[in-house]
């Protein structure tokens, strides 16, 4: 435990309700003057009350993000950017909008200022993904990692439900890998096993009401607890799995965490006894697989990759294609494991090792 490397990534993060309104101020210590509004067109309205908070400044809204930045989003961006001569970016929705400002970021280096309004994480990663050709090329690259994060709960009120839950076990599924990681160090677990239990209990307050203004401040702050280990340290065997799904099957990204992560970390359990303790203790349960699978049943998550158009007949294949190239895994990942565990998390029934 005591032997390890710690890196930061420098980011400044702003965090509390009405945060948005700072936008302006946080442009302006940048050094920028023209800053370019992303969003998908489902979230143009918030991205037009951030154009109007920052007045001059602002160089206009494109809307164009999409899921996994299509290439042609990211060339369409970078030229709209250009056009109206950018000198910084403001993304403000979930991963798919700031994946879109990392896009953009990733050939001309302008600054992002996130505004994130899922739980997802990625303002605080310095990790990029673009489709081309149906297939999604990620990478790591220090000049993506938005340099000003404004973590605004009020955002997220209106985040439907079941995006929420999804949303925050997609968290989740960071801070647990990031207890097992190879590369892990002290301060991450702290991060992580802190991440947990603020989601665990906010994604609850939530289930019960959406407008829980506590909860929905509980959610983020674990969110941000949890992207800043997906940021810091590798992912594993849950990872893995969780993008082979999602990108040979095009199955929704956060609904495949939040369906995979208990059957990933009972597959683990058996070799990663005090990452199971940490995340246990987070849930405040007696085993931290069954815990999970506990509260997505209590969140009224779906329950198996059926429900989310997996056929049965896809998983064969799925194994296959996670076994090619695996993750490092504290587990060595073998194949008649992985298809039992795959047909376990497709049928939707309890984890087991
Ligand atoms: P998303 O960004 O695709 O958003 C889903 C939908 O919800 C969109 O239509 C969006 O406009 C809408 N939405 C978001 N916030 C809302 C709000 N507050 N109110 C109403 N609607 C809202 O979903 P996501 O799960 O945040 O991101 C998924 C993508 O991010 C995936 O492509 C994933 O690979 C990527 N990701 C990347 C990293 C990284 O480090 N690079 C980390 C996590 C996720």
């Amino acid at each position: 435990m005591y032997n390890f490397t710690y890196t930061t990534h420098a980011s400044r993060v702003v965090f509390g309700a009405g945060s948005m309104k700072l936008v302006q101020h946080e442009v302006e210590t940048l050094g920028a003057r023209r800053a370019l509004v992303l969003c998908t067109p489902e979230q143009r309205t918030q991205a037009e009350i951030v154009a109007s908070l920052l007045g001059p400044s602002s160089a206009g809204v494109f809307d164009g993000a999409q899921m996994h930045v299509p290439i042609e989003n990211a060339r369409r961006a970078r030229e709209y950017a250009k056009s109206v001569d950018a000198d910084c970016a403001v993304a403000i929705g979930g991963g798919s909008t700031i994946g879109l400002g990392k896009a953009i970021a990733l050939e001309s280096a302008l600054p992002i200022i996130a505004i994130p309004t899922t739980y997802a994480g990625s303002e605080m990663t310095p990790i990029f993904g673009i489709t081309e050709a149906g297939l999604k090329k990620t990478g790591r690259d220090a000049k993506v990692l938005p340099k000003t994060v404004l973590y605004d709960p009020e955002l997220s009120v209106d985040l439907p439900v079941r995006l929420s839950t999804v949303s925050g076990l997609n968290a989740i599924a960071h801070a647990a890998e990031g207890l097992y990681a190879k590369d892990g160090n002290p301060v991450m677990s702290l991060m992580a096993e802190e991440g947990i239990r603020s989601l665990a209990h906010g994604l609850r307050g939530i289930s019960k009401n959406g407008k829980d203004r506590n909860a929905r401040a509980e959610c983020l702050y674990g969110a941000w607890l949890c992207g800043m280990v997906l940021g810091n340290v590798g992912m594993a065997l849950h990872h893995k799995l969780c993008h082979t799904l999602g990108g040979t099957f095009n199955l929704p990204h956060a609904e495949t965490h939040a369906i995979v992560l208990p059957h990933a970390l009972a597959y683990n359990s058996i070799v990663a006894d005090e990452a199971m303790s940490r995340i246990a203790r987070a849930l405040g349960v007696d085993s931290a697989p069954d815990g999970l699978y506990e509260l997505s049943l209590e969140l009224g998550v779906p329950r198996g990759l059926g429900e989310i158009g997996l056929h049965e007949s896809d998983l064969d294949h799925a194994c296959a294609v996670a076994m090619s190239n695996p993750y490092w895994n504290p587990r060595p990942v073998e194949e008649a494991a992985l298809r039992a565990l795959l047909q376990r998390a497709w049928e939707g029934s309890r984890p087991l090792p």
